[in-house]
């Protein structure tokens, strides 16, 4: 067919203008390299955009962030915000891996009290964290546990002594929402059980960093942080239990609205409208599934803490922040000039909330949230900050990651596992990975250049840069 349409509004911005079915314009946050990548396999993540833009009750324009690229229905990198009266709830517009997210944790040292002692580190965090798609979590839970976990996230997990108060006082919605054990399928619910704390596969990951340069000393400062600190990044979700989840519903849903699907431009965008049963059920569950993968995260907090402790008396872990990439929640935003509530459905996609909103916490208000935005295991990782402009561009959002370039199968391709673990050996970085061909897919070459989309993301005004971090030890899936 005919490549989607793309007008340059200014620099960074594009859009897509709004034509047939869709109710709002599409737009595009990217810089000219960026796009140009994005395009290269076809125009599969425009036509997408376009297709989000036809969801009923969308407000304002859908939206595709610098790292974004094609998803399942909808792309990854991308924001579709709908009115809570006329607007849908869709598996597709939040993921698989249902909060999928990052959290990163100060550790009290620098980089002079763990020098020389990244293989250590690395062999330990790899012994003491399950990887890969195996069974086993850091913690033991059973079904019980996990009904709890899905109710109450990180207050099940304070209650049994796995977190502190500042750990829930760090966490977007204090990794509780109202989660409903009884709308997460049995199967999901079983897959739960011993699995909290533990990594999963692939690009999931548990990296030690250095902090290098810092861009704004005042709101590192503030977010606790300083140039040779090591930190610790956790990018883990809800493991098959969020999975299945999503798999489920939108199965149900194909079930429930046949006339629907076949009226989608795309049978992935499938949707349950607010205020139905189903849709309810649906918003119930994936509150469960993301306060499990909080839980999660916070297991590994523990599992880090655990690991730190034995090996350097001086250390005390505690969390800058946790946020959820893969998400939909309620927020007040402004639509031409009223403020009303929306249900903001983020794909790879971060919310990056300004100064001043009231759901970043006291410390961190004045300042903007934390955002934070991997890049791979052989580059830069970056510390941002909700930025002025990101609540009327971005429905208070930025970009999640590099973004993937290739995919997996061309990566592997690509790759050798042997010689990438040298090269990134040789360069002071230490990886325990499950699988040579976890490393191959994982690749630093099978990402988008992460210092480009920051950079974007900083210029307009979404997610400004306060620091970046280099991999000192890596564990993945
Ligand atoms: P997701 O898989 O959630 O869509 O994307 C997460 C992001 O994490 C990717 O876009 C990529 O930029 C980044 N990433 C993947 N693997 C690693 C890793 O091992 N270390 C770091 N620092 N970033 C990674
Ligand atoms: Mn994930
Ligand atoms: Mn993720």
């Amino acid at each position: 067919g005919e490549m989607v349409k793309l007008v340059e509004r200014r620099e960074n911005v594009y859009e897509i203008e709004r034509t047939g079915e869709m109710h709002v314009p599409a737009r595009v946050y990217g810089s000219a390299s960026l796009i140009e990548e994005m395009l290269e396999e076809g125009d599969l993540t425009l036509t997408q955009v376009r297709n989000v833009a036809t969801l009923p009750g969308i407000q304002k324009f859908a939206l595709v962030l610098p790292d974004g690229h094609q998803g399942y229905g909808f792309p990854i990198g991308g924001v579709a915000a709908v009115d809570l009266d006329e607007g849908v709830i869709s598996p597709g517009g939040i993921g698989f891996d249902i909060n999928c997210g990052v959290r990163l944790l100060r550790t009290g040292l620098s980089y002079g009290d763990i020098a020389g002692q990244e293989a250590i580190l690395a062999d330990r965090l790899y012994q003491t964290i399950p990887t890969g798609l195996g069974k086993g979590g850091y913690l033991r839970t059973d079904i019980s546990d996990v009904r709890g976990i899905l109710e109450s996230g990180m207050e099940w997990m304070l209650e049994k002594g796995h977190a502190t108060e500042d750990d829930l006082d760090h966490c977007e919605e204090n990794g509780c929402l109202p989660g409903n054990p009884n709308a997460v399928p049995t199967e999901a619910l079983k897959r739960g059980v011993n699995q909290v704390g533990s990594l999963g596969s692939g690009n999931h990951f548990l990296e030690v960093q250095r902090v290098g340069e810092v861009y704004d000393p005042e709101t590192a400062a503030a977010f606790g942080i300083e140039s040779d600190d090591i930190v610790v990044m956790i990018h883990s979700g809800s493991r098959g239990l969020g999975h299945q989840t999503c798999s489920h519903f939108i199965r149900e849903f194909e079930r429930a609205y046949p006339d629907l699907v076949e009226s989608l431009p795309d049978r992935q965008l499938v949707y349950a409208p607010l205020g139905d049963p189903l849709a309810d059920k649906y918003w119930g569950a994936m509150n469960g599934a993301a306060n499990f993968a909080w839980a999660n995260r916070q297991a590994m907090t523990q599992a880090v803490r655990e690991v730190f402790g034995a090996l350097f008396d001086a250390t005390a872990v505690e969390l800058v922040y946790d946020v959820c990439h893969n998400i939909a929640k309620e927020e007040r935003h402004t639509v031409r000039g009223r403020e009303k509530s929306l249900l903001v459905h983020r794909k790879g996609a971060t919310r990056a909330f300004p100064a001043g909103r009231p759901e970043i916490p006291d410390a961190y208000r004045n300042v903007g949230q934390p955002v934070f935005l991997p890049g791979s295991m052989g580059t830069h990782s970056y510390v941002l900050a909700g930025g002025p402009q990101s609540l009327e561009l971005s429905f208070g959002s930025t970009a999640h990651g590099a973004g993937r370039l290739k995919s997996r199968t061309q990566a592997k391709g690509e790759y050798t596992a042997g010689e990438l673990q040298k090269a990134l050996r040789a360069r002071g970085i230490f990886v325990r990975a499950r699988s040579g061909g976890t490393l191959t897919e994982e690749a630093p070459g099978a990402y988008k250049d992460i210092d480009e989309v920051v950079r974007v993301s900083d210029a307009l005004g979404i997610g400004t840069k306060v620091a970046r971090m280099s991999p000192l030890a890596n564990i993945k899936g």
